[in-house]
C-alpha cells in the first residue's frame, strides 16, 4: 500500500553500504522507513533523512514492519537550528523526550507540540525556555501534573508564597513549612508557560532568575516523578543573553 506521511525523523541508522533505516514520528505513530542509498550525496533521499527533518515521505507502507521509502518533499529541515551547537543540543533532547512520551502515550497532540517547539527554536526563540514549556505540558501526558491553580496541601487559592517539587504544588502561607521560596513572577510564569498556546507565542521576556527558577523546578520535577531517564545531554552555552 503507498501512503503519503507526514512526519518528523527522530533517529536514523546507517544500513548496508548505502542505506539508511530512520523513525519518523507522525500524528498516529513512529514508523520504521528504510531510504535506500539514502547515504550517497547523490541520492534524491540524502537530504531529508537526517535527524530533525520534518517531511512529506511518500512511502510503500508496511504495518508491522519496514516501510520503504520511494519520494520525499522536504516541509523544513530546521537550518537555523542545525547551525547552533546549543539550539541542535535542545532540540536533541526534546526528541528524545518526547519519542519516550510517545512510546507511554500515543496522543496526537505530542507531535504537534513537538513540532512547535521546533519551529520556535527555529525561529529563535530561548531553546531552554521553549524546552522547558514543552516539558511543563507533557507532564499531563505522563499523567503527573503538578498542582499549579491552588495550594496543593488545603486548595487556598490565595496567599501563595511558592511552589514545590517535593509536594508537587503550589504552597500557601498556611501551609508553608520552609521549603525554598521562589519569586512570585516565577510562580506567575510557570501558570502562564502551562496554559500557553505553544504555536501562538510571538515574545518571550523573562528574567534571567525566572528563567532558571523555572528550570530548576522542572527539572527537579521530572527527577522526582516522570520516570525518564535521558542519554542526552542539554549543552549550555556561556554568556549569551537571549
Ligand atoms: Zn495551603
Amino acid at each position: 500500500m503507498y501512503k503519503k506521511v507526514e512526519g518528523v525523523v527522530v533517529s536514523e541508522y546507517p544500513y548496508e553500504e548505502s542505506s539508511k533505516i530512520i523513525k519518523v514520528l507522525t500524528k498516529d505513530n513512529i514508523i520504521s522507513i528504510i531510504a535506500k542509498g539514502a547515504k550517497k550525496l547523490k541520492s534524491p533521499f540524502f537530504a531529508g533523512t537526517s535527524v530533525l527533518s520534518h517531511c512529506l515521505f511518500n512511502i510503500s507502507y508496511k504495518e508491522n514492519g519496514l516501510s520503504r521509502l520511494t519520494d520525499i518533499d522536504i516541509l523544513n529541515d530546521f537550518r537555523n537550528i542545525r547551525k547552533d551547537i546549543s539550539k541542535i543540543s535542545y532540540s536533541t533532547y526534546i526528541t528524545e523526550l518526547v519519542t519516550k512520551v510517545y512510546n507511554h502515550e500515543k496522543n496526537k497532540n505530542i507531535y504537534e507540540l513537538y513540532l512547535q517547539s521546533l519551529n520556535k527554536i527555529n525561529e529563535g526563540y530561548d531553546p531552554m525556555v521553549i524546552t522547558d514549556i514543552l516539558r511543563l505540558k507533557l507532564l499531563e501526558n505522563l499523567g503527573i501534573k503538578p498542582v499549579i491553580d491552588n495550594c496543593i496541601e488545603c486548595g487556598n487559592k490565595n496567599y501563595i508564597v511558592t511552589i514545590s517539587s517535593y509536594h508537587g504544588g503550589l504552597i500557601c502561607q498556611n501551609c508553608y513549612r520552609g521549603e525554598k521560596i521562589v519569586s512570585p513572577k516565577t510562580i506567575k510564569l510557570l501558570r502562564m508557560l502551562y496554559y500557553v498556546d505553544l504555536g501562538k507565542i510571538t515574545k518571550l521576556d523573562i528574567s534571567d532568575l525566572v528563567k532558571s527558577e523555572i528550570n530548576e523546578f522542572i527539572n527537579d520535577y521530572y527527577e522526582r516523578y516522570s520516570g525518564i531517564y535521558l542519554k542526552s545531554n542539554i549543552i549550555v552555552e556561556k554568556n549569551k543573553n537571549s
